[in-house]
């Protein structure tokens, strides 16, 4: 039995749909798709960005080349969008906003929206204005947690956060809320 008998399953590199290779080597389900895909490279390329979607990391995150040059085109994002651009799960993009280390955008309950410029920033963030590790002794008194600064000086939690991170704040994390502490906070905002 030749090998062409073996049907090969798998996903095109382009729009991630299956299909039947004929050799393990094919990488697209059509001429059309290699060819756009040849294209988007070359137009990113031209930018300066260059996308390398592995193949298993696709089948992974369901994102095509086309959907991350799309997200790339976008000013705004879902978190959704957020995690495919980190090539992370959409639960630690959360995470990244909820710590305060990703400034994000309220628009109502579950309608959060990121800045692309924002994830930029994710990797250029001076060291002290990174979360400091759990303490065994944890003096609630002395610390507000963010919502409560928002509540007391009516401010935003994008204005916040730049205040917090101007001044070099340190921040703390207890289970799901941030930390800072009373002293430096009335200080600047009072
Ligand atoms: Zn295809």
């Amino acid at each position: 039995m030749s090998s062409t008998n073996f049907k090969i399953l798998k996903n095109c590199l382009h729009c991630a749909k299956m299909f039947e290779a004929q050799k393990i080597t094919t990488k697209y389900c059509s001429h059309k798709c290699n060819s756009a895909n040849y294209k988007l490279n070359k137009r990113l390329e031209k930018r300066g960005e260059v996308v390398n979607v592995k193949p298993e990391q696709q089948i992974r995150t369901n994102t095509t080349a086309v959907q991350i040059a799309l997200i790339k085109e976008k000013e705004y994002l879902t978190v959704r969008e957020v995690a495919s651009l980190l090539n992370c799960s959409v639960r630690s993009a959360y995470r990244y906003i909820e710590s305060g280390n990703l400034n994000s955008l309220n628009l109502g309950q579950r309608i959060t929206r990121v800045k692309r410029s924002e994830i930029e920033k994710l990797f250029e963030q001076p060291k002290s204005a990174t979360i400091l590790p759990e303490q065994k002794e944890f003096d609630f008194s002395e610390w507000y947690n963010i919502i409560e600064v928002q509540e007391k000086y009516k401010v935003s939690y994008t204005g916040l956060n730049s205040i917090i991170k101007r001044n070099k704040v340190p921040k703390v994390k207890k289970g799901v809320y941030v930390y800072v502490p009373k002293v430096l906070i009335d200080n600047l905002l009072s």
